[in-house]
């Protein structure tokens, strides 16, 4: 293939993969933009593919490509709630590729050709590395505090002088990858090299740890936007310009997305990455045992269908007791009442961004129904009920009031605002951050303890069955 078609081919897989970012914007236009993502991966490997002097041995190829399948379909078919874990395993195989693609050069151009490492490629290469192979181990580490396995402590593990210890580790690695940039070709050179690959492997492993496990959907989007750059520096060693504006995509949209989560959460950068979240169990014991009020669900689906809006604020619990398809049936008989419903969507509700449109889009939720936090507060005075669905966090009044919070200045969904609440949870437990939610021991506030999926069933049939008309 000519060179011109090559650089033709790239320009259209780089519109592509603008273009697919662009359409998951929207969950309307979220399945064109899967599927362009794809095209513009198919056209990139076939574009790099076709182009003789870059590839030899087609075989190799071949089962490379094969292997991928191999890896990935099975990664493919997760449930939708352990999505945060396969992207980060997904992280670590495209870190562990950048870092192999720059060691498989230094040492190539080392031994055949050493004139070809200039300071550039040089800087280049060792960038790869350090990113490639700590995003590789820390996004491995992320996925294992996410899937809760047994040698990976999901609390922080902190200790003092982490930081410096830390920072200490990536200063060598940054002086050693230094020294192998101005001397390439020295004869330590290759040790000193290796030594940088094992000092980012472990900072991967050490930066992670001191992280609570439910901070990791935040850190896997900063691992993300790693991933990118290591690609970006790849694209440098490589002179492929396809390889660099795809990884400054892949860079800064990860980066966007981390601030997105970090401003929702009120939390600052520093704060997920050194803040050790999670690790007080925050529950105090202040003494005073305070009150739940319950409801049954006959009088709950009563005030429920006198309602004119009713506000569904679904959260975490509602993804774990996958409980989005009996929801929609709720919404569907109160919509057969005419009873106005809405659905009142937190952006970090749940633990992924758009977790909550995600599983409600599953259900066939008209997407016009649901609406995001900021349009939806200045209603909630004249909601008659909000309906809080395994949700517990982001309906926390304590956001707004309680300066000690950890969760203080979050923007949370005002359901305490409604003149009634009905709140779905299990148990008596906190949520994420820890805390207990005086949403729970309001006035206006009534429990229906249980598992989401069932206690809507149940209301359901309170409305289908029991000939509420
Ligand atoms: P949450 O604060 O974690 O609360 C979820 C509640 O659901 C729990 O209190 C739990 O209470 C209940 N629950 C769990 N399983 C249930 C079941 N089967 N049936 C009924 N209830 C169930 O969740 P949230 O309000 O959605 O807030 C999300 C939190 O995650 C925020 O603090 C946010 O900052 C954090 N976070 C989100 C993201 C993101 O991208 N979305 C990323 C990182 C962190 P019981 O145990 O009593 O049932």
């Amino acid at each position: 293939m000519s060179e011109a078609i090559t650089q033709l081919a790239y320009a259209v897989a780089t519109a592509l993969f603008v273009l697919a970012l662009h359409w998951m914007n929207d969950p309307k236009t979220a399945r064109r933009g899967v599927q362009g993502g794809v095209a513009a991966m198919v056209l990139a490997i076939l574009a790099t593919w076709a182009q003789p002097q870059v590839i030899v041995h087609h075989v190799w190829i071949a089962g490379a490509i094969a292997l991928g399948f191999l890896v990935g379909v099975p990664l493919s078919r997760v449930p939708l709630t352990a999505v945060p874990q396969r992207t980060a395993l997904s992280h670590a195989f495209g870190g562990l590729a950048a870092g192999l693609v720059g060691t498989a050069e230094y040492l190539l151009w080392v031994q055949e050709n050493a004139a070809r490492l200039t300071t550039f490629r040089m800087v280049a290469i060792v960038a790869e590395i350090i990113l490639g192979y700590l995003t590789f181990t820390g996004s491995l580490m992320a996925a294992g505090k996410l899937m809760e396995l047994k040698w990976v402590p999901q609390r922080p593990v902190t200790y003092p002088g982490q930081n410096v210890v830390n920072l200490g580790l990536l200063a060598i690695a940054v002086g050693l990858g230094v020294g192998v940039i101005v001397n390439p070709a020295a004869s330590w050179a290759v040790a000193a090299f290796m030594g940088v690959i094992a000092l980012a492997l472990l900072f991967g492993v050490l930066l992670i740890i001191p992280i609570g496990g439910a901070d990791m959907p935040t850190v896997i989007s900063i691992l993300n936007s790693y991933a990118g750059l290591s690609a970006v520096a790849m694209g440098f060693v490589l002179d492929n310009k396809l390889l660099i504006t795809a990884g400054a995509l892949d860079g800064s949209s990860g980066l966007i997305l981390s601030i997105i989560m970090c401003k929702a959460m009120n939390r600052s950068f520093a704060n997920v990455l050194f803040g050790a979240f999670g690790q007080v169990e925050a529950k105090k014991t202040t003494g005073e045992q305070k009150e739940y009020k319950s409801e049954t669900l006959e009088g709950a689906a009563q005030v429920m269908e006198q309602a004119n809006l009713v506000v569904i604020v679904p959260g975490y619990g509602m993804a774990v007791a996958q409980a989005q398809h009996k929801v929609r049936e709720l919404y569907d008989q109160l919509k057969k009442r005419g009873v106005t419903v809405k659905f009142a969507i937190h952006p970090v509700a749940g633990r992924m961004p758009g977790h909550m449109n995600v599983l409600l889009a599953e259900a066939d939720v008209p997407y016009d129904d649901l609406v995001e936090m900021d349009a939806i507060n200045p209603d909630m005075p004249q909601c008659d009920v909000a309906l809080v669905v395994g949700a517990n966090d982001v309906v926390n009044p304590a956001a707004r009031t309680d300066k000690g919070s950890p969760i203080y200045g979050m923007p949370i969904i005002e359901a305490d605002k409604a003149r009634t609440v009905f709140a779905i949870k299990r148990s008596k437990n906190p949520g994420f951050a820890g805390i207990d939610n005086e949403l729970y021991f309001s006035d206006r506030t009534f429990m229906l303890f249980g598992d989401a999926k069932a206690v809507v069933g149940d209301l359901v049939k309170q409305f289908s069955g029991s000939g509420m008309h």
